[in-house]
């Protein structure tokens, strides 16, 4: 195992937290950042890498600020980035419901749904910020769903007691990206963002220590330029698909993010992955995708499993209510079906480990339990349910070839989103100077577990209203030079992407697709780091992980030319980026000596199973620095809490 240091000095990352009354933080040091006038902002060039909710945001409020804007996606189109995979809502505390909610309560429950691993100061701001998007988005014209009053509509998700979920019906994502990337288009238009679809960043410039280009292959043509800029955002979604089969979409990857790792950047909490309780359960060995049943669904169906494993393989329509366990209303009666996603993702997994699981044998275990909708069928009747959920019932019958309106869902836990990101101070800015991170790009505010309907909120937040405000304050405090296109450092970016390149298409013994490997290294970090870790079974990961990773190297089969549009080269890439993703994450989770959240460690659970905090030991935030000989240095950045007490989450 390669050692690692642990630094406890707060040196080079300093988050930068404003202190005095938590709700006047965000504007007091709103009023503490510099400006640029408006005349003055044409003269900045920003580039924005990532064109999803966060970076589309982003990109759109600086644009229209005045500001110039290169900004990169490898989709075909900024409108097909992750985000419009969304399907349940985005959280405000705006209390239309009149049912207990204000900012103090979304702050709290997104603190304590984190398990208290997040900092107090950037989850109020998020809390308060909250309002604004939906403002925002109504502004633009997305199409939320409305009551019979006209007032917008809210709906339950986990781990609150209140109803603060806006939504578009199953597709809040997509809606919300529509009107980003209106606004967006609004400045392509304008001149004032020059945008690169089909075009992947595969490494950072780093000149006199600041962030300030990027390395770009055309994804078509397979050209590769540099684009420099006074500063540079990353916006490039989360790694979920380090597990290889997740409910992101295929695409996703870490590959900026880990550039960004290599060059100096700290990644947080690598560990702290979220697996999500109400996805479609996997019905063979060779699937390539996992696909996602809204956590909205919670709020109507009824999750239950049969009482005994002799009443696995039956008809669930044929077991009576007695011989139903509806575990979650069983186990947690304050919070029932609705417990946080890390609560309820352990609950199903016990139950199938039991050997009460449905549906078909995977690995010669039934994965899967039933999520019912015929309680609320029968209570307001077929079209009203049609009317909440149509579409999600329609895609899991598309999928499954079941019908839910007549046969109860099956559904099992599955990789969905990743806390751990870029680290970064109250500014979104990483360790590296100039370099930002918004969105699920960076550790974000949902410490070690992330609420339903909380990562939109955020991504967001950071792209409409943090980022820009901050990224200015930068601009405006910083003297930056002209960059030369042959600056040695430009170069040598180049250069690095060349070589890379060359080494992925020359492999030694070339023998197996980017797939192999991915598969590979899913089945590695799923049993040792997935939903339970142990600290020997990391160990073991760590080390087949570095197997796998000279493997990769010698028998890597990368068909085609890398001057043509080459899909096998870009999985390649993003799979050698993965694997060593995967190291750290390991590492991370073999470091973090205790339970909270999603990061449930066999050796720290309560005699019933839950989470076990160690908050005198573990109260940090892990920031992972990258050393070419040390391979992983471990930072922490101490948690205050000066407004809450941390509690044991308790959802009974
Ligand atoms: C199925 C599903 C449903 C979800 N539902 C909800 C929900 O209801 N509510 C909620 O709050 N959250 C939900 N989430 C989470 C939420 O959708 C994501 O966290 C969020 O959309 C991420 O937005 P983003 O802008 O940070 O990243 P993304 O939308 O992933 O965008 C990333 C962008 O970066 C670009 N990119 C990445 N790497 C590179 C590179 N190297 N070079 C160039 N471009 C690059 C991509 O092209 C893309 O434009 C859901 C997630 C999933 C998987």
């Amino acid at each position: 195992m390669p050692p690692f240091q642990s630094v406890f000095c707060m040196h080079k990352f300093n988050p930068y937290e404003p202190t005095g009354p938590l709700e006047n933080r965000w504007e007091k040091h709103l009023f503490d950042l510099a400006l640029i006038a408006p005349q003055n902002r044409k003269k900045y060039n920003i580039i924005v890498v990532g064109t999803g909710l966060a970076g589309a945001s982003l990109a759109a409020t600086l644009g229209e600020a005045g500001y110039n804007i290169k900004s990169f996606c490898y989709n075909d189109s900024p409108r097909r980035a992750h985000s419009i995979a969304a399907q349940g809502g985005i959280n405000a505390s705006k209390n239309y419901q009149s049912d207990g909610d204000s900012t103090w309560r979304l702050f709290y429950d997104t603190m304590k749904g984190g398990d208290f691993r997040a900092r107090e100061s950037n989850v109020y701001r998020l809390a308060q910020l909250s309002c604004n998007i939906i403002d925002q988005a109504v502004a633009q014209g997305v199409p939320f769903a409305r009551e019979y009053s006209g007032y917008l509509a809210n709906r339950s998700f986990g781990g609150t007691q209140v109803s603060r979920t806006f939504y578009a019906r199953g597709q809040t994502g997509q809606q919300l990206l529509l009107g980003a990337y209106s606004a967006m288009s609004k400045e392509v238009a304008s001149g004032r963002i020059k945008h690169y679809s089909r075009a992947e960043m595969l490494e950072l410039v780093i000149i006199n220590d600041r962030a300030r280009g990027v390395v770009v292959r055309d994804l078509v043509s397979g050209e590769i330029s540099v684009h420099t800029a006074d500063c540079v955002v990353m916006c490039t979604g989360g790694y979920s698909n380090a597990y290889y089969l997740s409910t992101n979409a295929k695409g996703c990857n870490t590959s900026a993010t880990w550039r960004a790792y290599k060059n100096g950047a700290y990644f947080a909490n690598p560990s702290f992955t979220q697996i999500h309780p109400t996805c479609i359960p996997p019905t063979g060995e060779n699937q390539s995708k996992l696909t996602l049943m809204s956590e909205s669904l919670r709020n109507d169906g009824r999750i239950w499993a049969p009482t005994k494993s002799s009443d696995c393989e039956k008809n669930p329509n044929d077991i009576k209510e007695e011989e139903r366990d509806y575990f979650l209303e069983r186990m947690y009666p304050a919070f029932a079906n609705l417990v946080p996603r890390d609560v309820a993702s352990r609950a199903l997994k016990g139950i199938c480990d039991e050997g009460r699981g449905v549906g078909t044998k995977v690995h010669d275990q039934r994965l899967g339990v039933y999520l019912d909708f015929s309680s609320v069928i029968e209570k307001i009747g077929i079209e009203k349910v049609k009317d909440k959920y149509g579409n999600l019932f329609d895609m899991y019958e598309r999928i499954t070839g079941e019908n839910p309106y007549q046969v109860p869902m099956k559904i099992y836990p599955a990789p969905h989103y990743a806390m751990g990101g870029l680290w970064v101070d109250y500014n979104l800015m990483t360790t590296i100077k100039g370099l930002f991170a918004t969105g699920e790009a960076n550790f974000s505010d949902h410490g070690a577990n992330r609420l339903g309907a909380s990562a939109l909120m955020q991504g967001l937040a950071d792209g409409y209203f943090i980022a820009p405000k901050t990224v200015a304050n930068y601009l405006a405090r910083n003297q930056l030079d002209e960059i030369d296109g042959n600056h040695p450092d430009v170069v040598s970016a180049l250069d690095s992407v060349r070589a890379r390149i060359d080494k992925l298409m020359k492999a030694p013994k070339p023998k197996h697709s980017p797939d192999y490997f991915h598969q590979k290294l899913g089945r590695i970090l799923w049993q040792a780091c997935g939903m339970s870790r142990k600290k020997k079974d990391l160990e073991n990961a760590i080390k087949e992980i570095e197997k796998l990773k000279s493997e990769f190297w010698q028998s890597i089969k990368v068909t085609g030319s890398e001057k043509d549009f080459n899909q096998t080269l870009e999985k390649a890439g993003r799979v050698a980026d993965f694997i060593e993703l995967g190291h750290l994450m390991c590492h991370d989770a073999i470091e973090r000596e205790e339970s909270c959240g999603a990061h449930a460690r066999l050796e720290y659970l309560s005699e019933n199973g839950e989470a076990k905090r160690n908050d005198e030991e573990y109260s940090y935030v892990a920031a992972w620095e990258y050393d070419e000989k040390k391979e992983h240095i471990l930072h922490k950045e101490h948690l205050h809490f000066e407004f809450i007490k941390p509690s044991v989450r308790d959802y009974k």
